[in-house]
């Protein structure tokens, strides 16, 4: 499997923001959102074996209460699903709590039903990659899971409305989260000046529609430089 990075930080994101936990960064993406923070996953990254992978997160895990949650995210992680998938499962034998960040653009049936999955449904502002949710994978989806919408502007959240009531995810998955982007070349200050979507903005939009969702600020942005890498 190629990886970017393996680090211990806190969520910044989804129900389980602000728990420590280890992130493995897949390298490669088949997508190329408009406002991506990732590019430098696009290209690169080292192999290691699943046993490498297995010892560096028990190395990282240790402490007085051992970190046992873990997200796999990229890039696009489940490129690599033919690695990923058996890592999966013997992580999940070892008792680990599992998450993967994905943009729903491959078939999800084969990840665990125990993994919790943060689906990223791409919005027209995310440019090429609008329209890349691959329907089918809506199937896939539990109470153990999580939809997410980086929002732009006013047709992003239009768009992410009418999604969320059409395909009444807020009755199929844990939780919808609706997410302000950031300007991919912010300042080093942690403010939401940063994002291209002022939350208060969206709250705004939010409190007038009453819509079943969560804003979902990404804290790591706020506790370090916003372009700060491994944390
Ligand atoms: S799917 Fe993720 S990594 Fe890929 S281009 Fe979009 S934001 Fe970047």
């Amino acid at each position: 499997m190629h990886l970017i990075e393996l680090y211990k930080s806190v969520q910044g994101e989804s129900s389980f923001a602000g728990l420590p936990c280890i992130f493995v960064r897949l390298a490669g993406c088949n997508l190329r959102c408009a406002w991506c923070d990732s590019e430098y996953t696009f290209t690169g990254g080292k192999p290691f074996t699943e046993d490498e992978i297995v010892a560096q997160i028990e190395a990282l895990g240790t402490g007085i209460a051992p970190c046992t949650l873990i997200e796999f995210t990229g890039g696009e992680p489940m490129l690599q699903a033919r690695e990923l998938l058996p890592l999966m499962r013997r992580l999940l034998d070892s008792r680990y709590t599992l998450m993967i960040e994905t943009s729903g653009e491959r078939p999800l049936a084969e990840v665990p039903p125990a993994v919790h999955k943060i689906v990223d449904v791409k919005c027209p502002g995310a440019g090429a990659a609008a329209n890349s949710f691959r329907m089918e994978n809506l199937a896939t989806l539990t109470k153990n899971d999580e939809v997410k919408f980086v929002l732009t502007n006013r047709a992003d959240y239009d768009f992410a409305r009418d999604f969320i009531l059409t395909h009444d995810l807020p009755g199929k998955v844990a939780g919808v989260l609706l997410s302000p982007a950031f300007n991919k070349s912010p300042s080093p200050l942690r403010t939401t000046d940063n994002a291209t979507l002022d939350p208060r903005t969206l709250v705004e939009w939010m409190m007038a529609d009453g819509i079943p969702a969560r804003l979902s600020l990404q804290i790591h942005k706020f506790i370090w430089e916003p372009m700060k890498k491994g944390v």
